[in-house]
């Protein structure tokens, strides 16, 4: 199949019943088609048995379901897993599997690189690339999960999804909006809005666009709390500062029956924003937004300038929080052995250098092969 086809992992649900209708199809036919590739696995149309001759020979002819190819494989000790996806055009991109005992979670890339340049992430050193497509966001999830079910994850490894992996999620708007509807079809993953999880550096605008679009639950990266500070770990805060992000904040929450509230991120850095003034601050601040906090210890990668506060010092942050009203928890570092964790992907193929090989285990399943998954 030629790289020109169309990728049928491109099409939200509404846009692959309308390129159906273009082919003279009834829209339940794509539904058909969604629960094929996503549900049973199956990416090679002959095989899908409830669809015409006529259909599966026009789809041969013009579309192919395109997954990215698995570059590396990495298992960490503590059961995270890190996947190096290579994209058609050869770049790479990281995808994290987060096992817990009542979920797994998956952290998606967005775009290739991130522009927006924070100081304290190692995905900032690489510039920005490109935009990922709808396909190649979906299809981190779904080659996620076929590999995780072929190594015996069960038939739903990946119940949650973090749009937290490279990226600004909100920068590339209409894709992820277009990726997360499918998260969120019942004939592919069935994911709740609860469970699916955007996490933006505070693009002000396009927060309220979500909430009228696709109210997916919010994080928003915010690391200090007054502007001076932020300015200089998130840049973009010189565009959309402190009380312009938090308003929008409010805003996403209000009105939400389920009484939602908004995740705030806050990475600990050593005698830069950790001090006892710093989470009172924060506590009068987030006074009037719905929060939860999640303190990310900082992770380190190579050439920072910033150090991970102590233990004792993040322990005491929280309990300020804490005691001020704020259900605060403290992020386990996850998979940092193998640089998975916040803020050390990077995706950079050619750069990874410094891996322990003995970790290393790249698997042998061609994106095409199909797996497959319970009949149904
Ligand atoms: N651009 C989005 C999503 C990607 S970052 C955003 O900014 O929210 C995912 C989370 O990891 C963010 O909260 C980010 O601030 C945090 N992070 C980045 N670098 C980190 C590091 N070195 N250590 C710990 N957390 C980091």
């Amino acid at each position: 199949m030629s790289e020109q086809s169309v990728n049928l992992l491109d099409f939200d649900p509404p846009g692959l019943a309308n390129y159906f209708a273009d082919l003279g199809e009834k829209p339940f036919r794509s539904q058909q088609l969604l629960k094929w590739i996503y549900q049973q696995d199956i990416d090679d149309f002959d095989e899908m048995t409830n669809l015409s001759k006529a259909l599966r020979g026009k789809l041969a002819e013009q579309a192919v379901v395109r997954l990215p190819e698995v570059a590396m494989d990495h298992k960490s000790d503590d059961g995270t897993r890190k996947f190096l996806f290579r994209l058609v055009d050869g770049n790479c991109i990281e995808t994290v599997f987060i096992p817990e005992s009542e979920r797994g979670t998956l952290c998606v890339s967005s775009q290739v690189g991130c522009a927006l340049n924070c100081s304290f992430c190692s995905t900032a050193t690489q510039g920005f690339n490109r935009n990922l497509t709808v396909g190649e966001i979906i299809g981190q999830v779904l080659l996620a999960k076929r590999l995780l079910m072929a190594d015996g994850w069960g038939e739903r490894p990946v119940t949650n999804v973090v749009m937290m992996g490279m990226g600004e999620p909100l920068l590339n708007f209409d894709n992820v909006i277009s990726a997360m509807r499918l998260m969120l079809d019942d004939q592919t993953f069935g994911l709740s809005k609860r469970r699916v999880t955007l996490s933006t550096s505070g693009v002000v605008p396009e927060i309220a666009r979500l909430k009228e679009i696709l109210p997916v639950s919010l994080a928003v990266s915010l690391h200090a709390a007054n502007d001076d500070l932020r300015n200089e770990l998130v840049p973009i805060n010189k565009k959309y500062p402190i009380k312009e992000l938090l308003d929008a904040c409010r805003h996403y929450v209000a009105g939400d029956s389920k009484r939602r509230r908004v995740t705030f991120e806050y990475v600990m850095l050593d005698g830069v924003n950790d001090t006892d003034a710093d989470a009172r601050a924060l506590l009068k601040l987030l006074k009037r937004v719905p929060s939860k906090m999640n303190l990310i210890p900082f992770n380190p990668f190579p050439h920072t300038q910033y150090n991970c506060s102590s233990q004792e010092r993040i322990d005491r942050f929280r309990d300020i929080l804490h005691r001020g009203g704020i259900v605060t928890v403290t992020r386990k570092t996850r998979g940092d052995d193998i640089d998975a964790a916040c803020g050390q992907l990077a995706g950079d193929f050619k750069d990874r250098t410094r891996r322990r090989e003995s970790r290393i285990s790249t698997i042998n399943i061609s994106p095409n092969k199909v797996i497959r998954g319970s009949a149904g």
